[in-house]
């Protein structure tokens, strides 16, 4: 497959779906340049495997080390100042009265996305990827489809040039997530998920089970545990 001319810049934070979304973005764009964002997070080992997942791919992936290129690491400790939840402050994680869990910092996805559409415009780049996923959601209305097609809109609008949104796991479950990974980059990208990803909400890093290092039992290792097994079920 002829690779896109386009520049792309990857929503990147350590994660899983991150992970399979760089993955995604240097298999098709000829230049790929990484953002995160640095927010005052409870659990800063998911920035810290950040640039240990970039080096792992452009180690273990020579024909995507060339296309691998900027990471920029924004500090937004002004989100957490502003929003009071159990990912940036001492909180429990649980649900509340609107339905939504208290991990949930409102809107910022819109907020990540301007910032992304900022640096993305400074560096020519006109695609933004991300791992928002209406399928396998903790009902965060930020990662819905219709929202980020309104982004896609309101930045190419707002900076009058093409900006387009991809998000590659959109209807993917978990299951297909892992598969995405392998397909992508065979066994080597899914032992790289499940050694260098890091996705518990509790920042565990203790003890490294089958699908990666967790608690094991906080929404997110749940929701990754599963999705390992009915693909290894499936594969
Ligand atoms: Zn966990």
């Amino acid at each position: 497959m002829a690779l896109e001319p386009r520049g792309a810049l990857v929503l990147f934070s350590g994660g899983q779906d991150s992970t399979a979304c760089l993955a995604w973005a240097l298999d098709r764009y000829a230049h790929v340049e990484t953002i995160g964002f640095d927010y005052g997070q409870r659990h800063r080992i998911e920035l810290e495997c950040r640039s240990v997942v970039r080096d792992a791919l452009a180690r273990g992936f020579p024909h995507w080390a060339g296309r691998l290129a900027n990471d920029h690491l924004l500090d937004l400790g002004l989100l957490g100042r502003i929003s009071d939840t159990a990912l940036t402050s001492s909180r429990q994680i649980e649900m509340q009265a609107n339905g939504l869990p208290s991990s949930f910092v409102p809107g910022r996805n819109l907020l990540f996305l301007g910032f992304a559409g900022a640096i993305a415009y400074r560096r020519n780049l006109s695609v933004l990827v991300g791992g928002m996923c209406e399928t396998d959601y903790s009902g965060y209305p930020d990662c819905r489809d219709n929202t980020l097609k309104a982004m896609q809109l309101a930045l190419s609008l707002g900076m009058a040039t093409p900006m387009t949104v991809e998000t590659p796991l959109m209807w993917l479950s978990k299951a297909e997530t892992w598969a995405l990974a392998h397909r992508l980059g065979g066994d080597a990208l899914v032992e790289l998920t499940i050694d260098q990803t890091h996705t518990c909400y509790l920042g565990e890093r203790g003890v490294r089970q089958d699908w990666g290092y967790g608690c094991g039992s906080c929404s997110a290792c749940e929701l990754r545990r599963k999705g390992y097994e009915a693909w290894r079920a499936a594969a």
